[in-house]
Order: C-alpha cells, then sequence, then structure tokens
C-alpha cells in the first residue's frame, strides 16, 4: 500500500492512444489536478529548438535547463501550458515539435529535471498524471496504474485526424511514421524507458469509446479507494 496521503493516478502508454483525453476526464469527474508530463517535455523541445541546443553538448544542455520554468495554469475552459511565463499550450502541438520531442526526453540530464518537477507537482494534491514512465519512474508506488494501447492504426488514425482539424498541413504516413519512431525511442532509451509497470492495469481502448473507457478507469478508482480508505 502506498505511503503517501494523497492519491496518485498513473496513466502510461504509447503515443496517441488517448492518455491525456481519459486524464483529463477523470481529472475533471474526481476533481483531481491533471499534469501531463508529455507536454512538459514538449516544452523543454521547444526551448532547445529555439536556442539552438545542440543535443550532444552537454553543457549547453544543463544551463538550458536552468533557465527553463514551465507552469500549468488553469483557466476557465482548460489548463495552458506556460514556459517562462508564455502561453505555448498550441506550439508543443505541432509536428516538428513532434519530430524531436523523443529524442530531446532520451537525455538523462532532461529526464532528472523532469521527474524531479512532476514528484513536486504530485506530492500533496490529488493527481493525474500521464506519460511514459509516470507509474515505473516517477511514482512507483502509485495509487492506480493503468497502461493505455491501441491498434497502431487507430492511434495514427485519431492523431491524423486531431491534427489535420486544426489546420496542420500533415500527411497520414507523416503521422504513421512519427508515431512508430517515437514509440521505439521511447521504448528502447536507457533511460527510464516505456514500458508496462507489474502492477498495471492494461486498458486497450481500439474499440471503446471514451464513455467506456472513462467508466472502466472509474470503477477501478473506487476499488482502490475503498481498500486505501480501510488501510
Ligand atoms: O504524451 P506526448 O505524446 O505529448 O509526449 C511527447 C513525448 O514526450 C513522448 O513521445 C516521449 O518521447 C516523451 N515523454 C517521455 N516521458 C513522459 C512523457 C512524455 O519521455 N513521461
Amino acid at each position: 500500500m502506498s505511503r503517501h496521503h494523497n492519491f496518485i493516478i498513473a496513466i502510461d502508454g504509447f503515443s496517441s492512444c488517448g492518455k491525456s483525453t481519459l486524464a483529463k476526464a477523470l481529472a475533471k469527474k474526481l476533481k483531481f489536478a491533471f499534469i501531463d508530463s508529455g507536454a512538459m517535455y514538449r516544452a523543454v523541445t521547444l526551448y532547445f529548438i529555439r536556442h539552438s541546443i545542440a543535443l550532444d553538448d552537454q553543457e549547453a544542455i544543463d544551463n538550458a535547463l536552468k533557465e527553463i520554468h514551465i507552469d500549468f495554469i488553469p483557466n476557465a475552459t482548460k489548463t495552458e501550458i506556460h514556459l517562462n511565463d508564455e502561453d505555448i499550450s498550441e506550439e508543443i502541438r505541432q509536428m516538428y515539435i513532434s519530430d524531436k520531442v523523443s529524442e530531446v526526453s532520451a537525455i538523462k540530464a532532461v529526464r532528472v529535471a523532469m521527474v524531479a518537477q512532476q514528484q513536486k507537482l504530485g506530492s500533496r494534491r490529488n493527481i493525474i498524471m500521464d506519460g511514459r514512465d509516470i507509474g515505473t519512474t516517477v511514482f512507483p508506488d502509485a495509487d492506480l496504474k493503468i497502461f493505455m494501447t491501441a491498434d497502431p492504426k487507430v492511434r495514427a488514425a485519431r492523431r491524423y485526424l486531431e491534427l489535420t482539424e486544426k489546420g496542420e498541413d500533415v500527411t497520414l504516413e507523416e503521422v504513421v511514421e512519427n508515431l512508430a519512431s517515437r514509440d521505439h525511442i521511447d521504448s528502447t532509451r536507457a533511460e527510464s524507458p516505456l514500458r508496462q509497470a507489474e502492477d498495471a492495469i492494461v486498458l486497450d481502448n481500439s474499440n471503446l469509446t471514451p464513455e467506456q473507457q472513462l467508466h472502466f478507469v472509474e470503477e477501478e478508482y473506487l476499488k482502490v479507494k475503498a481498500l486505501k480508505i480501510q488501510a
């Protein structure tokens, strides 16, 4: 049983499995804070691109990480992500960030810095965090761990729709290629690779509606909550 008093839900899985969509809906329902850890790695990637930080220049990386301040600012409709006080919520969803983010996320110093911030964010409140290593590295004693997966074709189609609806000029092939490449880098990197925690519950959402997914996780939450109260 976990040692912390707050309730932590970790949602991990492959790219474009709908982790954030589910996490957001669940956070709203349970009135938990939601932290999208992928957005933090995307923010670092944006900073590195803007400041032309070479990914093999350790000193430049260490200095850059000291200059990067990431905040999650809730407003009436959504939570904005700010990089040094600038709202970068939309910018970090673009394809040029997706193309680079997994390389940046594989750098040890980047992970050490982000994991420390994520642990701080989840230290005192009830939280849902989604990512790749939340149940394994960030919160290994999370109360509930979900590992999401879905058919790669379904994932690519969903992401393609999302991007083209926003007006981004991409082809389905580019999206398929980006997802495959990110999954590969994320699963094979040396530093906290994407893998399913032993105690995670698998949720394959290839054929599930958002409502069905929410219902599934809510049921699991209620089971764990009952146990936590008894402990
Ligand atoms: O979740 P999202 O697809 O926005 O994440 C972007 C990238 O950030 C992932 O492909 C992965 O390389 C990296 N990431 C990570 N660890 C996390 C969350 C995201 O390495 N906890």
